[in-house]
């Protein structure tokens, strides 16, 4: 929790100076397009500064460096303790600016400024420390042979790798990946979007100053379908690691399979299910979880528990507590440490979020809380914490991941139905069960198709487990010691001893 009051914030605000060019070979330059791109910030619709919009010439020079570096070894043939050592560094630095980070997130994208510095900025700075704290750990396997033979598998980085994240949680996003391909040794392409871009620029020059040489890590600001598309379709370019829409995803795999089928990664959308049943022993704590699972982030969150499934028995309980919890969510200004709910990221997402309401509304479930905008006279882009109840799960507010603090609330009649329903959406990141009959917790647990089931709990978290989803929500996890597997490629080396 930060120490620091209202006016303490925004009198920081006011002095902080954004890095704006992209981060290239150990220097911020200005993109070879001499175009920029506004950051506006969805606090209060104020400029905060232009950021370079980089070309495909941009790409290549950034990607150009990452080989240079990789290849040369200035990084990838440092000893695993001497990088651990450094990314180690790296932590502690930014645990030295959390303010300073915090701040800029939290203006670049609208989250509370709480979140900002006790959640991400925290795990941000701890997902370096496990990863650096690991690598010098990770041993590789000799195969069980015939005599005449050794057979080595040893794990090697990918090379160049590229990620593309998003803007829910902009460093967060970019450290699961950045984390474990640096630990690994690969040099890396950075791309934020374009709505968050200021905080991955001042993580790059933190990176060269714990001692990250200078080609191994670069950003490169720009628009998804130029600068992202551009990396997807980079013939150098040996992995790339995404986290965004499942839309986006797809193409993706289009730029892999239309270039040099590099290595993907996906972490994508969800519309996560979480049953509440009327074997669980306390209605009302599950349903205060769970509407606070919902509503934080604003509800942009690829795991958000925005399909409520609950027992009509305990339907209406469920639904009054959830209006409750609703109520503590009043949008407020995201400088100040006492709101949990702040700006949406953008206008154009807002609207999005806001034309849900209409579907529900058109498609016949019923609005009971929220449904508005919020806070028009600060300039920025607030929308109310919103709950739809008596939802069907055809309707499109079940079946469309809305990214925003919206529930929709669907009546079952048993544990049966709950799965099914669960399971008819093509997404399949989050679930969760709430239940006391341990057979009932099993059995639905392993019947939900989802990368992650919580069971009488929700968002629990921890970098020693992986995350990341079935069917259309993903490909691959991030996290954990799995997350290795992503960044390196298996080599088989037979020695031939004779005998
Ligand atoms: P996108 O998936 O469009 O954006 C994520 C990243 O991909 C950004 O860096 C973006 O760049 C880039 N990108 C966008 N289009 C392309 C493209 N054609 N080729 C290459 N890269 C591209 O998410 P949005 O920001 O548009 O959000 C839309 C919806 O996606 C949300 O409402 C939500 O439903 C979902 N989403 C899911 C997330 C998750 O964590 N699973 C995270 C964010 C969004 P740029 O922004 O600069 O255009």
């Amino acid at each position: 929790m930060t120490t620091l009051t209202t006016d303490d914030w925004h009198t920081l605000a006011g002095t902080l100076q954004f890095k704006s060019q992209a981060f290239i070979n150990g220097k911020y330059v200005d993109s070879t397009t001499g175009r920029t791109f506004s950051a506006i910030s969805p606090i209060d619709g104020k400029l905060l500064t232009e950021v370079a919009c980089c070309g495909e010439e941009d790409v290549n020079l950034a990607v150009k460096a990452a080989r240079e570096a990789f290849e040369d070894g200035r990084w990838s043939g440092k000893p695993p303790a001497e990088r651990k050592n450094i990314l180690q560094k790296f932590a502690e630095i930014i645990r030295a600016h959390r303010n300073e980070l915090a701040l800029i997130e939290t203006l670049d994208m609208g989250k509370p400024i709480s979140d900002s510095t006790s959640i991400d900025v925290r795990a941000v700075a701890n997902c370096f420390d496990w990863y650096g704290e690991a690598i010098d750990k990770v041993y590789d396997e000799i195969a069980p042979t015939a005599q005449n033979a050794v057979a080595l598998v040893t794990k090697q980085p990918l090379g160049v790798v590229a990620a593309v994240v998003p803007w829910n949680f902009p460093m967060l996003m970019a450290a699961w990946k950045l984390a474990p391909a640096l630990a690994t040794g690969n040099s890396v392409v950075l791309k934020p979007a374009e709505q968050s871009s200021l905080s991955a620029l001042r993580l790059a020059e933190l990176a060269l100053e714990a001692g990250i040489p200078a080609g191994v890590f670069n950003v490169v600001t720009g628009m998804g379908p130029e600068t992202g598309r551009a990396l997807g379709r980079h013939m150098d370019v040996d992995g790339l690691f995404f986290t965004g829409s499942t839309q986006v995803g797809k193409y993706f795999m289009e730029y892999s399979a239309q270039s040099n089928l590099k290595k993907l990664g996906l972490e994508l959308g969800g519309k996560s299910p979480n049953i509440i049943l009327a074997s669980y022993r306390d209605t009302e704590h599950a349903a205060r979880v769970s509407a606070n699972a919902v509503f934080f982030n604003q509800g942009e969150m690829c795991t958000c528990p925005s399909r409520l499934i609950v027992e009509k028995s305990i339907h209406e309980q469920v639904v009054e507590v959830f209006k409750d919890v609703a109520k503590n969510y009043a949008p407020g200004d995201p400088l100040d440490p006492d709101t949990n709910m702040g700006a949406m990221v953008d206008n154009r997402h807002a609207d999005r979020v806001m034309g849900f309401v209409d579907s529900a509304r058109e498609e016949g479930a019923d609005i009971v809380a929220g449904g508005q905008r919020a806070r028009a006279e600060s300039g920025g882009c607030y929308i109310e914490p919103t709950i739809f109840d008596n939802v069907d799960n055809s309707m499109t507010v079940a079946q469309q991941e809305i990214f925003g603090p919206m529930v929709s609330v669907i009546p079952v009649e048993n544990a049966e139905e709950a799965v099914k329903v669960a399971n008819d959406t093509c997404y399949g990141l989050a679930s969760a069960v709430w239940t006391d009959d341990l057979s009932t917790a099993h059995k639905v647990s392993r019947a939900i198709r989802a990368g992650m089931v919580y069971v009488n709990c929700y968002d629990s978290d921890d970098m020693t487990v992986p995350f990341g989803g079935f069917k259309e929500s993903g490909i691959g996890r991030d996290k954990s010691l799995h997350a290795f597997d992503k960044y390196t490629e298996l080599k088989t080396t037979w020695i031939n001893i004779g005998g």
